[in-house]
This record gives C-alpha cells, structure tokens and sequence, in this order.
C-alpha cells in the first residue's frame, strides 16, 4: 500500500493534534474541519478500506469509538453528531487509509450536510438482496 498522509502521520513523519492513542488505533484532528472537533479515527493496520481490515484491527476501533465520541460531544457540547465512513473515490474518499470521521452537528445547523435520497422498493426486491448479501458471508 502507498504511503498516505494517515501512514506519515501513524510514522510520526507528519505531525498531528493527537487525541487519542493505543495499540491498534490512532485519533487526531481533522486539519480541515467541517465543523470544530472533527476528530479521524483510525486504525495503525494498513488497509484502504472497511472490508480490508482484520477482526483485530476492526474490534479496536469499535471498542472505543464510542469513548471518542462521548468525549467529543463532553468537549464541544455539540448538540449531536454524525459518524462517517467513506470507502472508495466515488463515495468521497480521498486518503486511502481507513478512518472514521466524527463530525459534531450543531444546532446553528454546522456540520456534515446530507442528501439522502430515498427510495420505496417493492418487498421482493428487498429479499432478494438481503439474501444475496447474505450468502456472501
Ligand atoms: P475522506 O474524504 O473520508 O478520505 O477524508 C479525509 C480527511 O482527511 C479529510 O477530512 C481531510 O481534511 C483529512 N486530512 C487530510 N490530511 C490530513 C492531515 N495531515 N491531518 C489531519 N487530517 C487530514
């Protein structure tokens, strides 16, 4: 895997305004934040995307996203937050390292902005999918 700007600042090659740090994961500041305490969160496993990563690596990050998240709403008094995960250049990702952003959402409305574009598929189409990612497991 290519050197990413999170691989220079997992080798202390560049610097970050750490947060948090234990033997798996890394969190620190978002240089450029949607809104104030956007924090990344990732692993020190190498691996571009979501499904790349180990069960290790994977339960280090969900054991304590949850801490960073409380301490990022305790520190900020966001109202509430989102919590993003962008895999692959067109679902806008643009450090190939996996990272979770946490990004508080305040109630002048700062923060990340969402288009959800909802559809109502009919039941079958529904089942078929679900059975057909779950047979790939
Ligand atoms: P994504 O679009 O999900 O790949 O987001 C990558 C994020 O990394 C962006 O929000 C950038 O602002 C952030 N970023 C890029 N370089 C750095 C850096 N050196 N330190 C902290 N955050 C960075």
């Amino acid at each position: 895997m290519a050197d990413t700007i999170f691989q220079k600042i997992l080798d202390g090659k560049v610097p970050c305004h750490k947060i948090y740090e234990d033997e798996n994961v890394l969190a620190f500041m978002d240089v450029n934040p949607i809104s104030l305490g956007h924090t990344l969160v990732i692993p020190k496993e190498p691996a571009k995307m979501l499904g790349e990563l180990s069960d290790d690596s994977a339960a280090a990050l969900g054991r304590v996203l949850p801490r960073l998240a409380r301490a990022v709403v305790a520190a900020t008094g966001a109202s509430s937050y989102n919590v993003l995960q962008n895999n692959g250049a067109h679902a806008h990702q643009a450090v190939f390292h996996v990272h979770f952003h946490i990004i508080p959402k305040y109630e002048d409305n700062s923060g990340l902005g969402i288009e959800w574009n909802i559809s109502e598929p009919p039941p079958e189409e529904l089942a078929g999918i679900a059975k057909k990612i779950a047979s790939k497991l």
